[in-house]
């Protein structure tokens, strides 16, 4: 006989199977990590919004012209071909975050992540139009009136003013921004930039200004993966229960022991500054973003009443269960070796870049032509592309082979950045011993600084 399955039924809750969020009002707070905080948004939007502006040699300081497929970087220009120093760069920012989330926990996320960056930005422009915690609270729950919609009003603008002007200096880093900007003045866009301009403005206005938390609860595939990095050594954001615990309310001039009762004073302000609307006193949550904002606020609860810092703090599973701190341990120094030999060979390997590339194509229609002087010709397509930001000039010849002599111009003068096809003719005045020989061509500069070696082949007649 089947048996049966015990089942629960849930209570009605309308059609919806979706939950909605409550709204998080994060309560404004001072205190060293705060500062610490807005001194990053300010170093990092700052970056963000000037260097596009920033001119170098004559070129924007740094642009990735995709359709040109050229990056400039400070005086460096790179090509397709360069890809590999992407990659590697791209390798270094995935062993540094191993690094720093293995030392301190999710730095990135706290401080240096442009989800909690620019939700900083629009959480200051809502409370410039809005007023504080509660006075947002009291705001959203009031009926419209002429205030609200002024309020309502004056932060969408600002918040949208605020959206284009980040989608515009975002575009600013593909395309020439002066020429953004003279566009910006006549309205004259191309279709491709008011499109990219509108996607991340929306973009940084939807993810900045309504889905906050979220973002970083729902959609961050590194809050998921983050746990894999930690061990018991890592810096994390606490709450010292042993400490606090048990937690009530108290005057401030009542002895904690003889009311039997830990520090925690169940003022809630660690809660309620919060930006992801968690309680730190339940532990290592995911949801935890380590902006430290608990931390000032509960310092600031301590001061008040005389108890000592650090109810709230920095520290390890190991240090909370009464062991030592052990920042020096295998993991972070086989990150640190590892991610010390990555920058030293990036740097090396983008100083000593070839500033030229050289392909030497032979001729597919014919191997090899006899001239009537009893010579051997041999055809090629000779590619040449500076890479340098600057013009240069160059004298091309054969190694090794004096009986080879190029035909025509041996000196080139290229623009910066031009990619050249010249054509190129070997001659030798006799026919040469072998069928085939191998032939280095050598392309340098006056001053010896360039010189590039491209391999080769020249043909003659086969031996009878
Ligand atoms: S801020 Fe400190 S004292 Fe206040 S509830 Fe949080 S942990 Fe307790
Ligand atoms: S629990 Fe503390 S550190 Fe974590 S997100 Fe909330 S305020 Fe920031």
């Amino acid at each position: 006989m089947a048996k049966p399955i015990a089942i629960t039924v849930l209570p009605a809750t309308g059609d919806s199977l979706y939950a909605a969020q409550a709204k998080v009002y994060p309560r404004e707070i001072d205190g060293r990590f705060a500062r610490l905080r807005l001194a990053a948004v300010f170093v990092l939007l700052g970056l963000f919004y000037l260097v596009p502006w920033l001119q170098w040699d004559g070129h924007q300081a740094v642009l990735f012209d995709l359709p040109a497929r050229k990056f400039y970087v400070l005086g460096m220009v790179f090509w397709p071909q360069d890809f590999f120093w992407l990659t590697c760069l791209l390798i270094i920012a995935g062993v540094s975050l191993f690094f720093f989330t293995a030392v301190a926990g999710r730095l990135w996320c706290g401080y240096a992540c442009p989800q909690t960056v620019w939700t900083e930005v629009f959480l200051w422009l809502e409370r410039l139009c809005e007023g504080r915690r509660n006075q947002r609270i009291k705001l959203d729950a009031a009926p419209w009136t002429r205030e609200k919609i002024l309020r309502k009003s004056a932060k969408q603008f600002l918040w949208i003013t605020f959206a284009l002007w980040t989608g515009f200096t975002f575009v600013g880093f593909f395309t020439p921004i002066l020429d953004l900007a003279r566009e910006a003045r006549t309205a004259s866009f191309g279709g491709w930039e008011a499109f990219w301009i509108g996607f991340y403005g929306l973009a940084t206005y939807g993810n900045a200004g309504y889905l906050r938390e979220q973002v970083c609860k729902y959609m961050c595939p590194y809050a998921r993966f983050q746990s894999a990095m930690f061990d018991h050594d890592t810096l994390v954001i606490s709450y010292d229960a042993a400490r606090g615990e048990p937690r009530g309310a108290r005057k401030r001039s009542a002895d904690p022991k003889t009311l039997g009762l830990g520090d925690c004073i169940e003022c809630e302000a660690c809660v309620q500054v919060c930006p992801t609307g968690i309680d730190i006193r339940h532990g290592l949550q995911i949801e935890c973003i380590a902006c430290a904002g608990c931390i000032d606020a509960c310092d600031a609860v301590m001061d008040k009443m005389g108890y000592a810092r650090g109810l709230i703090r920095y520290t390890t599973e190991n240090v909370l269960r009464g062991g030592r701190r052990h920042i020096v341990r295998t993991r972070t120094i086989i990150y640190a070796v590892l991610l010390g030999a990555l920058l030293t060979a990036f740097t090396w390997g983008i100083t000593h870049r070839a500033p030229l590339i050289v392909e030497l194509l032979h001729d597919r229609n014919a191997l090899y032509r006899q001239t009537t002087d009893g010579g051997i010709e041999n055809s090629y397509t000779l590619k040449l592309v500076n890479k340098t930001a600057a013009a240069q000039r160059l004298h091309l010849q054969i190694e090794d082979h004096p009986e080879l002599h190029i035909t025509g111009h041996s000196d080139v003068v290229l623009a910066a950045g031009e990619v050249a096809n010249i054509p190129l003719t070997l001659h030798a005045e006799q026919t040469p011993h072998e069928h085939h020989e191998h032939i280095e061509l050598v392309a340098s500069n006056d001053d010896g600084s360039v010189r590039v070696e491209q391999r080769g082949e020249f043909f003659g007649p086969e031996s009878p």
